[in-house]
C-alpha cells in the first residue's frame, strides 16, 4: 500500500463527502450590495470557492460544495445569510 501525495487544498478536499439539501443554507442578504466587489474583496477567503461571479458580475453561491467552517459568517455577518445545512446534509469530512 502506498501513501497518497496530497498537492494542495483541493486534493484533500476531494475526499470529503457531500450531501445537499434543495434549500440553500448560505443565501445573500443585502441585494442592493456590490456583488462583485464582495466576492473579490472578502469572500474570496472561502477555502472551498462557494462564492463566485458569473459573466455579468453577479454572485453564485455553490452551497452544496460548503464546508460549514464559518468564515464568510464572520467576514459578512450582514450581507450572508448563514445557518448549517438541514440534518443529515452538508458535509461530512473524511481524513487521507
Ligand atoms: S462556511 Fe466556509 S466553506 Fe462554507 S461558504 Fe462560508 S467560508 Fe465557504
Amino acid at each position: 500500500m502506498t501513501a497518497r501525495i496530497f498537492t494542495g487544498i483541493e486534493d484533500k478536499l476531494g475526499l470529503d463527502k457531500f450531501k445537499a439539501f434543495h434549500k440553500p443554507h448560505l443565501t445573500l442578504e443585502k441585494k442592493d450590495v456590490d456583488q462583485k466587489k464582495l466576492v473579490e474583496e472578502k469572500l474570496f477567503i472561502c477555502p472551498a470557492k462557494v462564492y463566485t461571479l458569473n459573466d455579468k458580475n453577479e454572485m453564485v453561491i455553490s452551497f452544496e460544495n460548503c464546508l460549514e467552517c464559518g468564515t464568510c459568517r464572520v467576514v459578512c455577518p450582514e450581507e450572508i445569510g448563514w445557518e448549517y445545512p438541514m440534518g443529515g446534509h452538508g458535509v461530512t469530512y473524511r481524513f487521507g
